[in-house]
C-alpha cells in the first residue's frame, strides 16, 4: 500500500496536514497525504472561520476566495454586562472552511505533494507506516489516532461544540461577532454568533467535556434564550454539526520518527478554540526541522523545542485566560468585565486587540502611557 520511495507520510488532510505538506513540497521533500475523507471539504463546516486578518498574513496561501464577510468589532455579554470593542478597520475575516480547504489542497498538490482521499488508516496500519517513511506525522486532528497509536501524552481536556447557519435572519449589524457566557446553561458554557450577511447568521456553542453533558442540549438551551430567540425569529436552520476542540497542548509532540502538528498536538487557543493560525505557524517550524531531520541529519526534536519557544508564551495565557474566566461564577465575571471596563479595556481593545497575541497586547496595556 505505502511506498518506500517517499520521506514523509502526514496522516490527516485538514488545514494543517495540507499547509505541512505544501511547505515540504516546496523544500523538494517528497510528501504523501492520507486522509479517510471522499472529498477534501467533508467535514471542513464542522467548524467555524473566523480568523484575524494579521494572523492570515503569516499563512502563505490565497485564502481570498474563502472570505464571507469582514468583522471589526465584537460584543462580549456576561449575565450583568456588556463589553463593547469596534475597530476603525476590519480586523478578522469569516471564510468558507470548506473552500479554504480546496484552496489549501490544490496548493499542495501544486507544490508537488500527493494526496490519497479515501484511506482510513488503523493503528496497525500506522505501525506499519512508521517504519516505511522517514518521517510520520500526525495531523489527523483533535482526536488523533497516531498519538494513541503512540501513546504520546493524553490531552487534558477537549471542548465540545455545537455550530448551526441559520437563513431567514434579519441582521442589523454584519461586522461585529458576539460572545455568550451563560452560566445557566453549564458552568463553563460560551455561545457566539456570526453574521455571514445581512440574512445568515452562524450560531454555536462550547461546553466543556468534563461536565459531561451533550453539546446538542446545550445548544438547544442557547438559542431559546430571549436575546438568541429573538434574533431567529423566523430563521430557518440549514445545517449543524456537533465536533470537538483540544484545549490543552500535549506535553510530547515528537517521538523517534514521529511528529504531531494542529490539533492533534493541541495547538490551539484555549480563549477561542481558534487553531488554523497557531497550527499553521507550527507547521512551519515542523516543516523546518523534518527538512533539517532528512537533509542535515538533525533531531527531529528541534521541532518540540523550536514551536514551544515561539509559541508557547501566548498559549499559556490563553490557557490561563479561560481558566480564569471558565471557573468564576456570573456574578464574579460580570464584575471583572464592569472593572475592566473602568480602566478603559473597551477603548484600548479596540485599539490594540489581538486575538492571536495576548503577550503583545498586555505590554501595550501597560506601557500604553510611557
Ligand atoms: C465549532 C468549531 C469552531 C472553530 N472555529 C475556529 C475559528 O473560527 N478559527 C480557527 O482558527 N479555528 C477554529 N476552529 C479550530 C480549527 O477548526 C482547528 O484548529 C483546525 O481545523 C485544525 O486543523 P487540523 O488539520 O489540525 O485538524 P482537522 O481539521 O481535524 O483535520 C484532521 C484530518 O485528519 C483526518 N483523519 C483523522 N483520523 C484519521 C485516520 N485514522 N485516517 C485517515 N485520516 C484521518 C480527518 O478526516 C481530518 O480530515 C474551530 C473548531 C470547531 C470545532
Amino acid at each position: 500500500m505505502f511506498r518506500k520511495s517517499n520521506e514523509v507520510a502526514i496522516i490527516g488532510a485538514g488545514i494543517i496536514g495540507l499547509l505541512l505538506a505544501k511547505k515540504l513540497a516546496e523544500k523538494g521533500i517528497n510528501v504523501e497525504v492520507y486522509d479517510s475523507k471522499k472529498e477534501i471539504s467533508d467535514a471542513a463546516n464542522k467548524a467555524s472561520g473566523i480568523l484575524s486578518i494579521s494572523g492570515l498574513a503569516t499563512i502563505p496561501i490565497n485564502y481570498k476566495p474563502a472570505i464571507i464577510n469582514m468583522l471589526n468589532g465584537a460584543k462580549i455579554f456576561t449575565k450583568n454586562s456588556l463589553l463593547s470593542i469596534r475597530a476603525n478597520d476590519n480586523k478578522a475575516y469569516i471564510l468558507d472552511r470548506a473552500k479554504l480547504a480546496e484552496i489549501c489542497a490544490n496548493e499542495a498538490v501544486e507544490s508537488g505533494a500527493k494526496i490519497n482521499l479515501n484511506s482510513r488508516l488503523t493503528k496497525l496500519d500506522i505501525e506499519k507506516m512508521q517504519s516505511e517513511y522517514k518521517v510520520l506525522v500526525g495531523a489527523d486532528g483533535a482526536v488523533s489516532t497516531v498519538a494513541s497509536t503512540f501513546a504520546f501524552p493524553k490531552i487534558d481536556d477537549y471542548i465540545l461544540t455545537y455550530k448551526a447557519v441559520f437563513k431567514n435572519v434579519s441582521i442589523k449589524d454584519t461586522k461585529i461577532v458576539e460572545i455568550y457566557f451563560m452560566k445557566n446553561i453549564t458552568k463553563k458554557f460560551f455561545g457566539w454568533t456570526a453574521p455571514y450577511s445581512k440574512s445568515k447568521l452562524e450560531v454555536g456553542i462550547g461546553i466543556s467535556q468534563k461536565e459531561h453533558r451533550n453539546s446538542f442540549n446545550a445548544f438547544s438551551m442557547f438559542i431559546k434564550n430571549d436575546i438568541i430567540k429573538k434574533k431567529l425569529k423566523n430563521a430557518k436552520m440549514i445545517e449543524g454539526y456537533a465536533s470537538l476542540i483540544p484545549i490543552n497542548q500535549r506535553k510530547q509532540t515528537v517521538k523517534s520518527n514521529i511528529l504531531l502538528v494542529g490539533d492533534s498536538a493541541g495547538q490551539v487557543k484555549a480563549t477561542t478554540g481558534g487553531g488554523i493560525i497557531f497550527g499553521s505557524m507550527c507547521a512551519d517550524v515542523a516543516a523546518n526541522s523534518i527538512f533539517n531531520y532528512i537533509k542535515k541529519g538533525e533531531q527531529l526534536n528541534n521541532y518540540e523545542n523550536e514551536w514551544r519557544k515561539k509559541y508557547m508564551k501566548n498559549l499559556r495565557i490563553h490557557n490561563f485566560l479561560h481558566t480564569l474566566y471558565s471557573n468564576l461564577n456570573d456574578d464574579s465575571l460580570s464584575m471583572l468585565v464592569k472593572v475592566s471596563k473602568i480602566f478603559g479595556i473597551e477603548k484600548f481593545l479596540s485599539r490594540y486587540g489581538d486575538m492571536d497575541n495576548p503577550s503583545i497586547m498586555i505590554k501595550k496595556f501597560f506601557f500604553r502611557n510611557k
